[in-house]
């Protein structure tokens, strides 16, 4: 078990500026993911951590000490590839058990920790198969059992079920989930799917860029973003932006929306000129009543729900709605937006306003 801190990491290749100045806290036993567009950063954070790369500079602590300069081998920690690393020569038993004999466990133990882990991850009648032939999800299954045999401090996951097909891969992330529940160690998980990253992870990094744009757990990166990329990433459909000029701050209960008066979430920060009004679709409802106006262009039928998208004169909005309320695409209506829900941004930043 293990707690994981980054303090000020930053990493470049030549002139190349691949990690920010990057800063946050892994607590002991989390499952903890990275989480960010490709080329975003989140493998170099990744690899700094398990000592794969090393910080141009700042500070990586495990359990207090710090190991930013120190190699691999000195971390105590277990890496799960994508691609499936398995000895093709050996059969599962061996593939799982070599850790322990190269590190000169006495066989009888060995026997017993691997028919242990084998138990753990439903493979024990796999055990004498050779690797070669098995399904994605064994050969998973098998590079999983060979990084938690070792027992050790924190496992670090870089897009670990990338190649399996959507069905398999859903299955395995529950899977993965429930086995880190049951050993309770530290797991660091990179991941660019936000589904997966809000489904299995305890707290989320959202990188762009090499910038950590916000940290949380997941319920607070959706209802309340920090950046207006962080809004767009998380969530599908994406949180609808509605650009306005106005002015917000301490006291303001309204803005003008093209001519509709629109109740706004109490800030502390203000701003003045160009702003963003951020507002996910399952917050906007359907009103004949509401002064804000559009125009239905769309609908998308999604079995319990339903997309809606309308006109406006700030561009399309999306509404997610019960399937079961009657839409018609040409009909005009006015559209209530939850101002618990809202986030204000501003334009040219790009950051929220609280
Ligand atoms: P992906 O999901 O595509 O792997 P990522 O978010 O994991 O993306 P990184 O692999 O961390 O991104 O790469 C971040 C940036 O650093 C990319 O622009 C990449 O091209 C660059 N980069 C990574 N490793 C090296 C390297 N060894 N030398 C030079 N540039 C590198």
């Amino acid at each position: 078990m293990a707690q994981i801190r980054i303090e000020n990491v930053r990493k470049d290749f030549g002139s190349f500026n691949a990690v920010k100045s990057s800063s946050f806290t892994i607590e002991d036993g989390e499952f903890f993911m990275l989480l960010g567009p490709s080329g975003c950063g989140k493998t170099t954070t990744l690899r700094m951590m398990a000592g794969l790369e090393l910080p141009t500079s700042g500070e990586i602590y495990i359990d207090g000490e710090e190991v930013g300069q120190k190699p691999a081998s000195q971390r105590d920690i277990a890496f799960v590839f994508q691609m499936f690393a398995l000895y093709p020569h050996m059969n599962v038993g061996k593939n799982i058990s070599y850790p322990l004999l190269s590190q000169g466990m006495p066989n009888a133990q060995v026997k017993k920790k691997v028919a242990e882990i084998a138990e753990i991850l439903g493979i024990t009648d796999i055990l004498n198969r050779p690797v070669g032939g098995l399904s994605g999800g064994d050969r998973q299954r098998v590079a999983l059992g060979r990084a938690i045999v070792r027992e050790p401090k924190a496992f670090f996951m870089d897009e670990p079920l990338g190649a399996l097909d959507a069905e398999f891969r859903e299955h395995m992330s529950e899977e993965l989930r429930a086995l880190h529940d049951r050993m309770g160690a530290t797991t660091v998980y990179v991941t660019h799917d936000q589904l997966e990253a809000m489904q299995m992870g305890d707290k989320i990094v959202v990188m762009n860029h090499g910038v950590v744009e916000q940290f949380g757990v997941p319920q607070d990166i959706y209802d309340w973003p920090a950046t207006k990329f962080v809004a767009q990433f998380i969530g599908s459909p994406s949180m609808n932006f509605l650009d306005f000029n106005g002015t917000v701050g301490k006291g303001t209960e309204t803005v003008d929306l093209g001519g509709a008066r629109i109740a706004v979430p109490r800030l502390l920060d203000g701003e003045s000129g160009a702003l963003t009004l951020g507002v996910r679709p399952e917050h906007v409802y359907l009103s004949d009543a509401a002064a804000y106006r559009g125009e239905v262009i769309a609908t998308e039928y999604l079995g319990t729900t339903q997309i809606v998208t309308l006109k406006t004169q700030h561009g399309q909005v999306k509404v997610r709605m019960p399937s079961h309320l009657n839409v018609r695409r040409g009909e005009r209506t006015g559209l209530d937006l939850d101002a618990r829900t809202l986030t204000l941004f501003s334009a040219s930043t790009g950051h929220a306003l609280r």
